[in-house]
Formats: structure tokens, sequence, C-alpha cells
């Protein structure tokens, strides 16, 4: 039976017909060849171990080959559900020999954890797609569209390859004054990190003046690093670029020092999760929150002017809830916008279904296309679109424009794919007012 490829079932290895001997009369029967139907017998061994050893050689690697097979985690891979994925078949696939930095196989996996939220044997995906991957560019074998984010994030700190000079662009049209340090260096409460999507792509940056009017509003003190920021570049880690991470935190870390904040708080589960996690092994300790968890707190003192009816679901993203344990924040908010009526998708909260996002997807839109069935991000939309939801509501600042294409590729342009941030903004009116 081929390895990887398209489903198929097993070979049947059927006669026409088999005669059973009775062991105490000794009469014989003639039955169909439905009653001997056999499988042709898999071959287990004659393979060389060559694959495992070098994925255990690589820090992160070793996990793949304590698998033994008991299939929990295909059912719960969000890739396997559009193509042939999930760790117990990536072990197969190296038990017969492919060479998995060699193999398209080794960029697919989103990094979601839900894997290894279900597996025995702590096979942990998350370790050892990244330790792979770096490994695989090490030798070359890294897709052009992937390479392309890696020099743009290089070259202009973004990866998007914008000018930092415009990384505050945005304020511009908040409508709030926001405060950048590099002119205003005094201490500040929170370090709005806006991350690279709302700092330029034109959705995200709606995102970011709604999420200003709204700290305006609630009279937070806070302000941005402007043209001195840097993307923190935890997917571009997790797509296999470690050396790029770690120089990137170098920069991070001392800009970061120059000023005096009590928090950070960001809309990027993945930098958040980057700053809470891989920065301390470094000695980096920030306090750091999500858009969602500062505001939930707060919710009472948010004043709304008009009503929202609608039925909004909610995409929880990998890196908030999965990773990091946090569902009820953004469900928080949602509940409370005046005419919202929350309804869930099957695949939600720790089943929650991936984007496609995560773990350098993001960058992979083209190449995943060619390896899979359809895209993650189109088959989470026909899901929220089967809620019978008007609004996708999201608090990622990869999912607005992932989901928007995905609304549109699917035929279901009804569907509405916002923020959490921007519906709070629209029931506020525009963020003009809360209770002091
Ligand atoms: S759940 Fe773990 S042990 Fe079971 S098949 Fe998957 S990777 Fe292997
Ligand atoms: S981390 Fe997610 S995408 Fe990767 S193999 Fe596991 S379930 Fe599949």
């Amino acid at each position: 039976m081929p390895v990887g490829g398209r489903k198929q079932p097993p070979a049947v290895r059927e006669h026409e017909s088999a005669t059973v001997t009775s062991q105490i009369s000794g009469r014989q029967w003639e039955l169909p060849g439905m009653w001997n139907r056999m499988f042709e017998s898999r071959v287990l061994h004659d393979y060389s171990s060559q694959g495992f050893a070098a994925l255990a050689a690589l820090p992160g690697g070793e996990s793949l080959e304590w698998c033994y097979g008991c299939g929990k985690c295909v059912p719960v891979c969000p890739v396997d559900l559009v193509g042939e994925y999930g760790p117990r078949k990536l072990h197969r696939k190296v038990q017969t020999g492919v060479d998995l930095l060699a193999d398209p196989d080794l960029w697919l996996c989103t990094t979601c954890g839900n894997c290894l939220r279900v597996c025995p044997k702590q096979v942990d995906m998350v370790q050892v797609a990244p330790a792979g991957r770096e490994a695989a560019i090490g030798q070359g074998h890294v897709p052009a569209e992937l390479q392309d984010v890696f020099e743009k994030t290089f070259r202009q700190g973004n990866c998007l390859g914008e000018n930092p000079r415009r990384r505050h662009a945005w304020t511009k049209q908040a409508g709030v004054p926001v405060r950048v340090l590099a002119s205003d260096p005094g201490p500040v409460d929170v370090l709005f990190y806006v991350e690279d999507y709302w700092s330029y792509h034109p959705r995200g940056q709606q995102a970011a003046q709604a999420f200003a009017r709204i700290l305006t509003a609630l009279d937070v003190d806070f302000a941005i690093l402007g043209p001195e920021e840097k993307t923190v570049g935890d997917s571009q880690r997790l797509a296999g670029e470690r050396g790029l991470f770690e120089a990137l935190m170098d920069d991070v870390a001392a800009t970061l020092a120059k000023y005096d904040f009590r928090r950070i708080v960001t809309p990027d589960p993945q930098i958040g999760n980057a700053l809470r996690r891989e920065y301390p092994k470094h000695g980096h300790h920030y306090d750091v929150v999500h858009t969602t968890q500062l505001l939930a707190p707060l919710v009472e003192r948010l004043t709304w002017r008009t009503s929202i009816d609608a039925t909004v679901t909610f995409h929880d993203p990998c890196y908030l809830g999965r990773h990091n344990g946090e569902y009820d924040a953004p469900r928080r908010l949602l509940e409370a916008i005046p005419g919202v009526t929350l309804v869930e998708m099957g695949r939600c909260k720790q089943n929650g279904y991936c984007c496609g996002g995560g773990g350098g997807g993001m960058w992979l839109d083209g190449f995943t296309a060619e390896h899979t069935d359809e895209r993650l991000s189109e088959r989470r939309v026909r899901e929220a679109a089967d809620t019978g939801a008007d609004i996708l509501a999201v608090c990622c600042p990869y999912e607005v424009s992932r989901f928007e294409d995905a609304a549109k590729s699917t035929g279901h342009d009804h569907l509405q794919v916002l923020d959490i941030v921007e519906l709070l903004d629209q029931a506020m009116g525009g963020g003009a007012g809360a209770d002091a």
C-alpha cells in the first residue's frame, strides 16, 4: 500500500472459493471467497532507520519516533481533513524510508498542536516540524514563497517587506492621538506591540485603529514603538528560521530595554506565545496579554452607542486557545456586545480548527494548495457559514484577510469577517465613550 498520496483501501486478496474441513466428522464444505477474504500483508521491516536517526539528532526532532501508531492524532489534524496528514502518517513515511527533510509534507504542519493534545506518547509536532525545517533549510530545501518572506523579514524587520518608517502610518486615521515612544519616551502603563499585519495590512490597520479608540475611551495609558518596532518573528521560527528569530529577539529586547512600561498588549497570539515562552529562555521576561485579555476585565466599563443585531460565530486562534488556554476572554467580549447572538462551530475551543496560517502557513498558501484538496481557511469558512452566522469574529491578525479571501472563494460573500475589536468599536459608536 502506498504511503502518503490519496486515501486507498487495503489491497484485498480474495480466493474464489475455499474448502473448510470439520475436525470432528471430517466432512468438507465449499465456501464462497467472501468468507475467505484476506488482506495483503504489509511489510514492516527491511527499512532503514536512518530517517529517524536524522530526526532524533535534531533538538526537538526526536519525538516522532515515539509514535506507536494508535491513530488518535489523525482525525484531529486539520490538514488530514483536506489531504493525507497527521503524525502517524508522517511516522509511517519515515519508517518506510522517506526523507522527511526533503519531502513536501515537512511544510504542511501548521503547528496547531491538536495532535499533541490527544497523543498518549507526546509526539510533539510543534517541536518536530520547526526542527526538521531548520535542518531542511540548511540543506537548501525551502519553498520559494517562504524564502521570500525570510528575506523581507531580514531586510525590513517585517514579513511584508514594508518600510519600517511607515510602521505607525495607521495612527493618522485612528481618530485619537497615539503616543509613539521614540518621540515621547516617558513611562507608560501598556506597550501596544502592533506587529506586522495590524501595522501594514489595510484590514489590520482598521483593527489597530479600532483598538486605539477603545483604549482611549477606556482611558488606558498606552503607547507604541512606531518605527522602532520589529516583528518578534515567531512564525519565522516555527517555519524553520530560528537564526532569524534570535537575531530579531536581540533587536526587540534591546528596544524594549530602552523604555519603562508595565506590560505588553498584542493582537498577535503567536508573538504573545513567543514573548511568554521563548524569550524567558534567553533571560527576557515580560508581562504579556492578548488584546482580548486586556479588554475582557474592562468590559463593564464600555459604553455602547448602538446594537449589532447579528448572529456571530467565533474562530479560536490556535496560539491563543490551545497553546495558551485562553477561550473565555474573546467570548466574554462578544457576549457583552448588545444584539450579538454567539453561536459555536462544531470544532471550537480545545478542538478548534486551524485557519492554516500558523507555523509559517500564512506564507505557504500556494505551496499548500499543491498538496491538499482545499485551503484550511476555506474549510473553516464553510464551517462558519454552516452555523448560519452573519459574522465570523476573529482575534488574530492573520485571520481577517485569510477568511475574507476564503469567504469569496467559497461563495460565502455574505459572511462578514471582523476582528472582535472592530465589533466592539462599532458598538461603541467608533469608540466614542467609556465610563471613567
Ligand atoms: S496519537 Fe501519538 S502515538 Fe498515536 S498515532 Fe498519533 S503520534 Fe502516534
Ligand atoms: S500540529 Fe496540527 S497540523 Fe501539525 S500534525 Fe499536529 S494536528 Fe496536524
